[in-house]
């Protein structure tokens, strides 16, 4: 058992210093790709539920490598938030999403909402308000067209500030979205107290709703009652299925994301399918 245990403890900090290497070697090549511009934008459609035509988007970050191909933000997203090299990769977040709603815009889609997703680290040490202000006034973007989405845990800290933040930002005339909603810890009177415009409800109700109907989807209708009644968009995330769509559309959920319609695709993907009349 003894041997056993050393063996396994060999074998863990083997492992662990060949994860330690590799992070150490993502972020130097982190600091390379941003210059050499490997870092885009993804663009997941957001479709009205009745019309199902696309209303706007969620811009999401793609690394694509020179060598290893794309990956995901699930791989680089939390090692930059550690660095701090995260702050970097916001602005560029800001700048490009700007640029892009700049010629969304052009095309004629002056309608269309982007959404980009905020990071605590973003939120709490940089002045987003004035970035966001920077960047919309010098592509000359109309701040309606652009949402940030936050979670509930950003807004559980530094209350005073956040809410002074938000409403800055609300006052800009940008959009609050609450990401991941239903898995942090916000409680009623924060919502009212908040200026958030949307729920983003998080996948995980999504996939409580069965194809056989066996009313497990409680969570979920309460969140749906609860975006009703505080007067907020709902838009429904993680949505895969028909059966998934079709109980949104019933009970009231008017806006729809996920790989039912499509999934994050680069801009000019994106672009041929606004030229669609409807998904
Ligand atoms: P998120 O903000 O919750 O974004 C939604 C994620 O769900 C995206 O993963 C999207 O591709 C995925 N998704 C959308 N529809 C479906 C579906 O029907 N089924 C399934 N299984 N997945 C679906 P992605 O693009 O890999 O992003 C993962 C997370 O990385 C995001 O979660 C967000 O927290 C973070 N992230 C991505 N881009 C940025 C960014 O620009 N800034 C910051 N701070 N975080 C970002
Ligand atoms: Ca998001
Ligand atoms: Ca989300
Ligand atoms: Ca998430």
């Amino acid at each position: 058992a003894k041997a056993d245990g050393r063996d396994n403890f060999s074998f863990f900090t083997q492992s662990l210093n060949t994860k330690i290497h590799n992070e150490v070697d993502i972020i130097n090549d982190m600091q390379r790709a941003f210059y050499d511009n490997e870092f885009k934008l993804y663009y997941q459609p957001k479709v009205d539920a009745k019309s199902k035509k696309i209303v706007g988007a969620e811009a999401l970050l793609r690394w694509i490598h020179h060598e290893k191909g794309l990956i995901g933000p699930d791989v680089f997203i939390p090692i930059s938030e550690s660095t701090g090299f995260m702050l970097s990769l916001g602005k560029f977040v800001i700048q490009e999403s700007s640029l892009a709603i700049r010629r969304f815009s052009d095309l004629g889609y002056n309608g269309l909402k982007v959404s980009i997703n905020i990071s605590t680290r973003q939120f709490q040490n940089t002045d987003l308000y004035q970035d966001l202000k920077e960047e919309l006034s010098k592509n000359d973007v109309d701040p309606k067209q652009l949402g940030i989405e936050i979670t509930e845990s950003i807004m559980m800290q530094h209350i005073k500030k956040t809410l002074t933040t938000l409403q800055e930002i609300k006052n800009l005339g940008v959009s609050i979205y609450i990401d991941d909603f239903g898995t942090g810890y916000s409680s009623l009177s924060y919502l009212k107290k908040f200026p958030i415009d949307t729920l983003k409800i998080d996948k995980s109700f999504v996939d409580d709703i069965s194809e056989v109907g066996n009313n497990d989807e409680i969570l979920l209708n309460t969140i749906l009652a609860m975006g009703k009644s505080l007067g907020l968009d709902v838009v429904a995330e993680g949505v895969e299925h028909e059966y998934q769509y079709s109980y949104l559309k019933e009970h009231g959920c008017e806006i729809i994301q996920g790989y039912y319609f499509a999934k994050p695709m680069p801009e000019e993907e994106f672009i041929k399918l606004l030229h669609e009349e409807h998904l």
